[in-house]
């Protein structure tokens, strides 16, 4: 008799579009579950192909291990492997003590995982060094969230609400590629009637569909979202009634924003006064009960050093029309790795513990420490954060041991060569992954792991819904997962109350996280199973889940939310004479991330096997160059050549590359890994370029005049 199709969610992005899995023998049937909330039939074509990791032929099967003799990583039984592990964590921390040896997770691990990651990093080895590449992506939001509203959910309101929004500010996203099953709420929004404005330096297929595009200098949409605000007020549009009774310190940002008129922003970030005006209007037309507005925001307004005041200046809009917490309206930032949501929530941040709970709140480490049998003075202090820890390898106090889990930091992070120099400089690297990507390849010791359909776990997706991720096939004999190897590991190191089974984890997880801001404790494996995900904070079994939030207050001391005033500030690298342009980065609509698992999948690298830099025909022009050739990037850190498309679209002072490539086209070689202040976020959107023709590095035709605004 032939079994059911197993119900489960995609391995890629924050939407964990609901599918089934139908397996009969070698063959996998996927579909789209129709009636899944975020996606209801939908799938991009990353979902539709992600079988074909299951039985790719470059999984990694067995551990692997760095011969002595030849230098050459060669297949280890799983004794050899993890004893290499043991004894160098044993020995470097002897040595070095005990924060000589990191942990480094990733955003697309399940709740259970990184729960257990962060677990094992305080427990089993009692470092403080811990942190991951969500640091990367959600950082900034999640800081600018916290100090306005006391908490930070991506979504605080289901993603089908974006459908009765009547006006939407939609900040550094694209996602009609990232996303696009998303885009039926914007499209029926729109068929409806609503207005989108979409701000970003290219007109992506996003801003495409907009009624209103902005294309602000890169860095400097924090002056715009203050400029919106200085005409909101002009034009008597805030929601005084709003801010009066359910906020605290508007006054300061009122101040602050009077500076931000509309010809001065536009001298700063290139968009056109009326537009700003226009766009302002539109957002902020609509009074009291009757406006349904929303402004989202994502990673090309947050992945700045100034990541976190911008999303705050989004914010403090938001606030000043009176948005959170009212139906169809209210700010959200949209996240991106899979579990971008849970895994910022449960202890692999340097600085944090389960439940979203501060690592330096003695109140939180007593109760984590109960529910781990450990004494809370075992526990150590924060750590530093992604790009510190890896760039702080080989300097006295560093890591020189490290565990990277489900990251590829040598594509991923920023300044890549620096801190694939820096990972070389390491006593010992020990990489757990599917498959061997650019990282594990630098690895002494490489695990193989589980992936998504081989495997039970639960993922939060973009809106905070907890989800279950379904087990249909099993893994590969040799392969083991993430969370048996924690378990193992944590034995071997004399650590107890480490399970290899999802469950318990979770189970676990919810005691550790009671109490918490991201409260799991009322959440089980039966119960998003029943109700199709449940979102959090849901303290008890008994307590109905939580889709919306703010609606009457907000979780601070006060109850209130609290505007912050924020200034434009200079971005870290502007364009001078010997790097006259703008580098931005981003995603595409068939890669994900570092691309170590897109890039194997032949459907999705057919005729887009390499990345492309995308300019401006002024700017190719000016610089001698077609379509089709090849373009030398270079900035302060270093230099690439790709493929240059033309796009009419982008700014003329701005070049647009993907990050999914890794080696001689990994673009993130040439990143600014300078950091926000408060989050510690990388500036990856944005740093000063040189641009040449690759093939004949020409001079360039200065009789050619562009529209060229450095801001
Ligand atoms: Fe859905 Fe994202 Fe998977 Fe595409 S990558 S199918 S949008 S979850």
């Amino acid at each position: 008799m032939a079994s059911a199709p197993t119900k489960t969610h995609c391995p890629y992005c924050s939407l964990q579009c609901g599918i089934t899995l139908d397996v009969s023998g070698d063959r996998i049937r996927l579909e789209p579950q129709s009636d899944f909330p975020t996606n209801r039939g939908g799938l991009c074509a990353k979902g539709w192909t992600a079988a074909e990791l299951l039985g790719h032929p470059e999984r990694l099967t067995r551990p692997l291990v760095r011969d002595g003799r030849s230098g050459e990583l060669r297949p280890a039984g799983w004794n050899e492997a993890l004893e290499r592990v043991v004894s160098a964590f044993e020995r470097t921390q002897r040595e070095h003590g005990r924060d000589a040896v990191g942990c480094f997770g990733g955003g697309g691990l399940t709740n259970e995982k990184a729960y257990q990651f962060g677990k094992f990093a305080r427990v089993a080895l009692r470092t403080s060094a811990i942190d991951y590449n969500g640091r990367f992506c959600m950082s900034s939001a999640a800081a600018a969230t916290n100090r306005t509203f006391g908490i930070d959910r991506g979504l605080p309101f289901p993603l089908s609400d974006i459908a009765g929004a009547d006006v939407i500010l939609l900040v550094g996203s694209n996602p009609a590629d990232t996303m696009p099953p998303a885009m039926q709420y914007f499209d029926e929004g729109r068929s409806r009637g609503a207005k989108h404005i979409v701000v970003d330096p290219r007109r992506t297929a996003t801003a495409a569909r907009a009624d209103i595009h902005l294309q602000p200098v890169p860095g400097t949409d924090l002056a715009l979202a203050n400029g919106l605000l200085n005409v909101i007020a002009r034009e008597g549009l805030l929601d005084q009634r709003y801010i009066d009774e359910r906020t605290a310190g508007f006054e300061a940002v009122r101040r602050a924003v009077r500076l931000y008129w509309p010809d001065r922003v536009e001298r700063i970030t290139g968009v056109p006064e009326r537009d700003i005006v226009a766009a302002a209007r539109m957002l902020g037309g609509g009074t009291g009960k009757a406006r349904r507005a929303m402004i989202l925001t994502a990673r090309g307004a947050e992945q700045h050093s100034t990541g976190t005041d911008t999303a705050q200046a989004f914010i403090n809009l938001a606030l000043a029309l009176g948005l959170p917490g009212r139906p169809y309206s209210g700010f959200a930032t949209i996240t991106g790795q899979g579990n971008g949501q849970g895994g910022r929530e449960h202890g692999q941040k340097a600085d944090q513990l389960p439940g979203y709970r501060r690592l330096d709140d003695p109140d939180a480490r007593a109760h984590v420490a109960r529910v781990w049998g450990v004494n809370p003075a075992d526990l150590p202090s924060s750590g530093r954060s992604a790009y510190e820890m890896l760039s702080a390898i080989g300097t006295p106090g560093g890591v020189r041991a490290l565990w990277v889990v489900a990251s590829n930091v040598v594509v991923s992070a920023p300044n890549s060569l620096h801190v694939a120099d820096k990972l070389s400089e390491l006593d010992f690297l020990v990489v757990s992954d599917i498959f061997l990507s650019e990282t594990a390849a630098m690895a002494d010791v490489v695990l193989p792991t589980t992936q998504w359909a081989e495997e039970s776990g639960t993922m939060t997706n973009l809106e905070g819904r907890v989800i279950l991720r379904q087990a249909a096939v099993s893994p590969p004999d040799e392969v083991r997962s993430d969370l048996d190897v924690m378990a193992d590991l944590a034995k071997r190191l004399g650590a107890h109350g480490f399970s290899s089974e999802p469950q318990e984890v979770f189970d676990e997880l919810g005691r550790a996280s009671q109490g918490g801001k991201a409260d799991y404790r009322g959440i089980s494996y039966e119960r998003i199973a029943t109700d199709k995900g449940v979102f959090w904070p849901c303290p008890s079994a008994m307590y109905p889940d939580t889709p919306r939030m703010f609606a009457e207050d907000f979780p601070t001391p006060d109850r209130r939310a609290h505007f912050h005033p924020v200034e434009q500030r200079r971005t870290a690298e502007l364009p001078d004479d010997e790097f006259p342009y703008y580098l931005t980065t981003g995603r595409l609509l068939r890669q994900y991330q570092s691309g170590t698992q897109t890039r194997r999948v032949a459907q999705l690298t057919e005729g887009e096997a390499e990345p492309v830099a995308e300019l401006h025909p002024t700017l190719a022009q000016r610089m001698g160059i077609g379509s089709g050739d090849k373009v030398r990037l270079k900035t302060r850190r270093g230099e690439v050549v790709m493929t240059a498309r033309l796009n009419g679209g982008i700014r003329p002072d701005t070049v647009f590359a993907p990050f999914h490539w890794g080696g001689a086209a990994n673009i993130n070689r040439l990143t600014n890994p300078v950091l926000d202040p408060y989050s510690r976020m990388p500036s990856f959107k944005v740093c000063a370029v040189a641009v040449s023709n690759a093939a004949s590095d020409a001079e360039p035709n200065t009789d050619q005049e562009g529209d060229f605004t450095h801001g």
